[in-house]
């Protein structure tokens, strides 16, 4: 360990840890570089070692933890030969103890001889005096704790010093949460926390009871107590949410800077159009509306996340809106239209919208375009103005430039650099959780060509880099807790659909298991009989390898509908999966809403935005391996009309946590109610969509503490008001470059 001059956070762990190269390997694919990286890696949870016992210091009565090797190990039989048995001995640096296990055979197969081990029981005696474990716990492991290391490493540590707590750390294959341990007391003895400059105001920290940095950093790594791992816990949590939501304020407030479109919206003609629609709108679809509307009118870009539950109609608030901007003319100017453009997922979706909007529009003398990765097409077409017609991407391209096209629905094919607009003054985005945060960047900075000044013609930001930006509206189906957006989507206005559309029975959800399911099939045959279409969505497959998760994928369909073949004679079955090219999966989407097809086993492929309003039933094969707001996003595709709608949950599993976590989905009534549960039931990291977030475990910590996540969000305001751009607080404009530069990055 030698070194020329003092360590800081700056400096490289290589330079200060003498390295195997299975341990560099290791701490490179925990990407840990410097030692500031070191400090900031946290340990998931502690064990108590207070009750970490050597084997030389049990007694009798004792319930124990202790750690050993396995010196020898027997299955034999007990009591004359009637009872499985295995006896072991286990032995530590103090000492030698032995174990028996009954009626427990595997326990010869779970542990080897020489093997370290945990064991975790009741210490009783024999008569003859010996000490020994009966059916105690064990488990496996890869290294021994620290107390019960060598004496030497114990006086290393110092006698009275012994942790508490010992902190077990995220490892990779070739170093340990001993190794940590170790090199984070080094750290720590030589002050390098200490020289840490705190990035959170003192006024803050004081105001909420937080500790330092430089305390939380020994207190989350050498706890001498839960309270002091937990206080530790709760300053990195409040610092991480409040830092990303420093971020978000600074991107809303860079984006508000820019110039858009002010769009006046002829109410008359607005209201003719809503109706025309087939239903009267939802009140919450109306105020959504109206929401919208008043940003157009406003001299600054509005950013707006429309937040609804599956079903709830959000499509059509994205009609009207984009019908009031492409009714509406660039301000100054008495020809040309402003454009909007409308971005989905997948081109089952984009095509969908593109069906609507014509339905919607096909009045109007407004043309629609069509654009995704194979291929561009138009309503009308020249030669039937009642139909759509394929048309060549250049062509397309060059309407879309020259403004002639004004409403553009498609794919991520919409991004690309060739495509360019001449008034883009509206961006819709479909499902925007299935965007990274760079496609979604990218479709707002499209230039525009435009030549008419701005709204705020002469202001400060007008003609840069390009001069306009869209007016934006994000629309999600994805429940997620209140805490956690207004942290994430900080950078956004929230408008909730609140209602559904009237009419909406409730979906009869049924667990089914195994040996249920000729019943179920005989209850869908029933719909089938009735007019009606069902789903059948096969279980999900978990494969490191897309491209072959993809094939194990389609053949699970394949052979699903074999297999149905056979059940419902009689009905026609067809296939979806995401091996086919877009235009089969088009032509059966097709098929299926014509109603040439009956039974649609798909993958989860149909999940986001379908629209079958026939499809009243809907099968979840292997529902286990979903989680509840996937599977209730999935149930969604069959609440699409006032046909009584059927959800029937097949699982294989037999666990209770997992039938429990299923059978939730019976009685709730939203997906927000379910994404508490998730929330609750498997922890904030089940959460849907959670890895495009950008939240580490500890800042998700804070996600389930309201007054945490409002504080945060008090104090973020109140600094980006007083200081923008961070020029006060250099330390917060570093953390809050780096989160931007993550989320460009993913
Ligand atoms: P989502 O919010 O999941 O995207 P959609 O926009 O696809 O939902 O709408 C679901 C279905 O509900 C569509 O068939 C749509 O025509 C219908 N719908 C939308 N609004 C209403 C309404 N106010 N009354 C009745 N049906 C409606
Ligand atoms: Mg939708």
């Amino acid at each position: 360990m030698a070194r020329a001059h003092t360590i800081t956070e700056k400096t490289n762990i290589e330079d200060v840890f003498r390295l195997l190269p299975s341990q560099k390997k290791a701490l490179q694919k925990l990407r840990l570089v410097t030692v500031h990286d070191l400090l900031f890696h946290f340990p998931t949870r502690y064990e108590s070692a207070s009750q970490i016992q050597k084997i030389g210091e049990l007694a009798p009565g004792d319930e124990a933890v202790v750690y050993g090797t396995i010196t020898s190990i027997k299955a034999t039989k007990a009591f004359r030969k009637k009872i499985p048995m295995t006896k072991a001995t286990v032995k530590d640096h103090t000492g030698t103890i032995e174990v028996v296990w009954f009626h427990q055979p595997y326990i010869e197969k779970l542990v080897n001889a020489h093997q370290p081990v945990e064991l975790r029981g009741r210490v009783g005696k024999k008569k003859s005096g010996e000490l020994f474990m009966a059916n105690p716990k064990v488990k496996n492991v890869a290294t021994f704790p620290l107390v019960t290391t060598t004496p030497l490493a114990r006086a290393d540590i110092g006698a009275k010093d012994t942790p508490l707590m010992l902190p077990t750390y995220p490892e990779s294959r070739g170093i340990t949460s001993r190794w940590f341990y170790y090199a984070l007391r080094k750290i720590f003895v030589e002050g390098v926390h200490e020289a840490m400059e705190d990035p959170i105001p003192q006024a803050i920290l004081k105001k909420y009871n937080l500790p330092s940095q430089k305390t939380a950093l020994v207190w989350i790594h050498e706890p001498k107590s839960e309270a002091d791992s937990a206080a530790a816990r709760k300053r990195f949590a409040f610092e991480e949410v409040f830092l990303i939501q420093l971020e978000r304020m600074r991107r809303r407030r860079a984006y508000r800077e820019n110039a858009a479109f002010e769009i006046d919206i002829d109410h008359a003609e607005l209201k003719g159009f809503k109706t025309r629609f087939p239903f009267s709108l939802t009140e919450s679809q109306e105020r959504a509306i109206e929401a919208i509307i008043h940003d157009f009118r406003k001299q600054e870009p509005m950013s707006r996340l429309l937040e609804g539950d599956v079903g709830s109609g959000k499509t059509v608030v994205a009609a009207a809106t984009s019908f009031a901007v492409v009714t509406s003319r660039p301000k100054g100017q008495d020809f040309g239209n402003l454009q909007a453009a409308v971005m989905a997922p997948t081109e089952i979706l984009a095509h969908q919208h593109f069906n609507s909007f014509i339905t919607l529009f096909s009045h109007l003398p407004i043309q629609i375009g069509l654009i995704t990765g194979s291929g561009c097409k138009k309503f009308p077409s020249k030669v039937n103005p009642r139909i759509p017609t394929s048309l060549s991407r250049n062509q397309f391209l060059k309407w879309v430039e020259n403004g002639e096209i004004p409403i553009v629905v498609g794919t991520h094919a919409l991004i690309q650099k060739t495509v360019k607009f001449k008034h883009l003054a509206y961006v819709v985005i479909d499902e925007q959780h299935r965007f990274g945060t760079m496609q979604r960047f990218k479709l707002l900075n499209k230039k525009n060509l435009s030549a008419v000044p701005p709204a705020r013609a002469g202001g400060a930001h007008a003609g840069q880099a390009g001069g306009i930006v869209p007016h934006l509206l994000s629309m999600t189906a994805t429940p997620i807790p209140r805490t956690l957006a207004l942290t994430i989507h900080g950078d956004l206005d929230l408008t909730l659909l609140s209602d559904m559309p009237p009419g909406r029975k409730e979906i009869k959800t049924y667990l089914v298991f195994p040996h249920e399911r000729q019943y179920a099939y005989d209850e869908v045959k029933k719909e089938l009989r009735a007019g009606r279409q069902a789903y059948v969505i096969c279980p999900r497959i978990a494969e490191p390898d897309p491209g072959k998760q993809q094939a194990l994928y389609a053949k699970s369909v394949v052979e699903e509908a074999k297999r149905l073949k056979e059940i419902f004679p009689g009905h026609t079955i067809g296939i979806l999966h995401g091996k086919m090219t877009p235009h089969d999966k088009e032509a059966i989407m097709e098929y299926f809403k014509t109603k040439a097809i009956d039974i649609l086993v798909t993958t989860s492929v149909v999940e986001v935005g379908v629209n079958v309003p026939n499809a009243t039933v809907i099968l979840i094969e292997g529902a286990e391996r979903f989680g509840l707001a996937q599977l209730h996003q999935l149930r969604g595709r069959v609440l699409r009309s006032t046909h009584q709608a059927y959800c029937y949950i097949f699982s294989e599993s037999k666990t209770k946590g997992a039938l429990a976590r299923l059978k939730s989905l019976k009685h709730a009534r939203n997906g927000f109610e379910l994404a508490e549960e998730d929330l609750k039931m498997r922890g904030a990291g089940e959460l849907y969509g959670r890895k495009q977030w950008g939240i580490s475990d500890i800042g998700m910590e804070a996600i389930k503490n309201i007054k945490m996540v409002e504080a945060a969000h008090t104090e973020a305001s109140a600094l980006i008001e007083k200081d923008a751009a961070f020029e006060n607080h250099p330390l917060i404009k570093e953390r809050v470059d780096a989160i931007s530069a993550k989320m460009h990055f993913e």
